[in-house]
């Protein structure tokens, strides 16, 4: 008898959970309100140098990320309501659960609850409706030449960011904090994991242009602009990326039988 209790309880509970995740996901993507995109600083390495780095940040450093969105929101007709707003929720001590390294489905499910669970016991949100929680993690460069890779997540409108401590960075860091934003709102990437080469066409910013290669800009969810075959690079900045019509469908800009 107590055992049946037990687990309606818990049915119960992950239904709640369920509802309240899916009720968030669909309404952020409705774009009838500014949605606040809120950033937390954390210390990656535990460094003095990212310690410094976190110090000097401020919203004006995110503003760009913001810009984007709006600007790219314009072109897809979209202006009026689809836009951001991103707030500087301070730094945090803790680091945020590492994700699984080639981790199994079922491991990745755990480490996404995990993760989820960190960020409510880690943040306080004012203000109704959906917010976006970006959980952003400065390495020392002189520490680390390469970071792990970073994630977004739709559960629970998560995103989980590594990125250097360096203002020679500063630029290339909002092109990977905008790639991962849109993975909270159900985007997906672009680019062929195996090589990193974006996919034609999703995952090219102009799949017109004629002659294809070289492209000019980035798709932001391919996150690298093609330049031959087998070479892309990421981008220097946001202003030399896009949001192409896939992603803007996945995010709700473009119905999906445009
Ligand atoms: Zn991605």
């Amino acid at each position: 008898m107590f055992k049946a209790l037990r687990v309606f309880i818990l049915l119960l509970v992950l239904a709640v959970v369920a509802s309240a995740a899916w009720r968030a996901r669909t309404q952020s993507v409705e774009w009838k309100y500014t949605l606040p995109v809120n950033i937390y600083l954390i210390n990656g390495d535990g460094s003095p140098v990212a310690e410094e780095y976190l110090r000097g940040l401020t919203t004006e450093d995110f503003k760009p990320i913001a810009t984007f969105m709006r600007d790219e929101a314009e072109r897809y007709d979209r202006s009026a309501n689809a836009s951001i707003e991103i707030r500087l929720g301070g730094t945090i001590a803790a680091p945020p659960p590492a994700p699984p390294r080639n981790g199994s489905a079922l491991e990745v499910i755990v480490w996404s609850l995990k993760m989820r669970w960190w960020a409510y016991r880690n943040t306080d949100t004012a203000g109704p409706g959906p917010q976006v929680k970006m959980f952003l993690l400065y390495f020392d460069p002189a520490l680390s030449n390469k970071l792990a890779h970073s994630t977004g997540l739709q559960q629970g409108l998560i995103g989980r960011v590594n990125i250097f401590a360096s203002r020679d960075m500063a630029r290339q860091n909002n092109v990977v904090i905008t790639h991962e934003f849109p993975h909270t709102l159900g985007a997906t990437d672009k680019y062929d994991p195996a090589t990193n080469q974006p996919l034609f066409p999703d995952g090219y910013a102009n799949p017109e242009l004629d002659p294809l290669l070289p492209q000019q800009f980035a798709e932001i969810m391919a996150g690298r602009t093609p330049l031959s075959k087998h070479k892309a690079e990421t981008p220097p900045g946001l202003d030399d990326a896009v949001i192409g019509s896939r992603t803007a469908q996945e995010i709700n800009w473009l119905q999906d039988d445009i």
